[in-house]
C-alpha cells in the first residue's frame, strides 16, 4: 500500500520509519516529532503520515486531523515542564512562506516570556481600507473553494 519507499521525501521516511526522528506522538494519520533546528527548545513539527506537498494538496479531513494534533500538541507543551507558558503554531504553506520540506508541517514553537526567538517581520498597521480590501480578496478565496459555503452577512462586492 505505501509508495513511498523510494520517495525522497524526509517526512514520508519518518513516517515509513526508515528515518530517525525523536517522536513525540503518533497516531493512525499523524505524526509529531522534533524539529532538528529548533527556535527554542521543544519545537516540533506536526505531520500528516500520507503525503501532501502543501495546503492545496491537502484533503479536508487531513487538515482537520493535523489541527487536532497540533492542538493536542501545543496543550501537551503547557502541560510539560519545557518553558513555554505560550507557542506558536506555524505552518508555512509554499516556498514562497518559506516552506523548505515540501511535505506539509506545523510548527509548534514553545514560547516563554525570556526566550530567544526573533522575528525580522515587520508589524505594520495598514490603514482600515487596505485591511477591507485584502479581506475582500479571501472572501473571493473561500467563495471558490467548494466545500465551503459562503459566510452569511459577509457580502463579497461591497
Ligand atoms: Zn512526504
Amino acid at each position: 500500500m505505501s509508495s513511498s519507499t523510494t520517495s525522497p521525501c524526509q517526512f514520508c521516511a519518518i513516517a515509513a520509519d526508515t528515518a530517525a526522528a525523536s517522536r513525540v506522538y503518533e497516531d493512525k494519520h499523524v505524526m509529531a516529532f522534533m524539529d532538528t533546528q529548533p527556535a527554542t527548545p521543544g519545537h516540533l513539527l506536526v505531520v500528516p503520515k500520507e503525503h501532501a506537498r502543501d495546503l492545496s494538496e491537502l484533503a479536508p479531513k487531513a487538515g482537520a486531523r493535523l489541527f487536532r494534533a497540533t492542538h493536542l500538541i501545543a496543550r501537551a507543551v503547557r502541560a510539560s515542564d519545557l518553558p513555554g507558558e505560550g507557542a506558536i503554531l506555524f505552518l508555512a504553506d509554499g516556498a514562497a512562506a518559506g516552506q523548505e520540506v515540501f511535505h506539509v508541517h506545523m510548527h509548534v514553537i514553545p514560547r516563554s516570556k525570556r526566550d530567544s526567538f526573533g522575528s525580522d517581520a515587520v508589524w505594520a498597521k495598514p490603514p482600515r481600507a487596505e485591511l477591507d480590501r485584502v479581506a475582500a480578496s479571501l472572501r473571493a478565496g473561500l467563495s471558490a473553494l467548494t466545500e465551503v459555503t459562503p459566510l452569511r452577512g459577509l457580502s463579497s462586492g461591497s
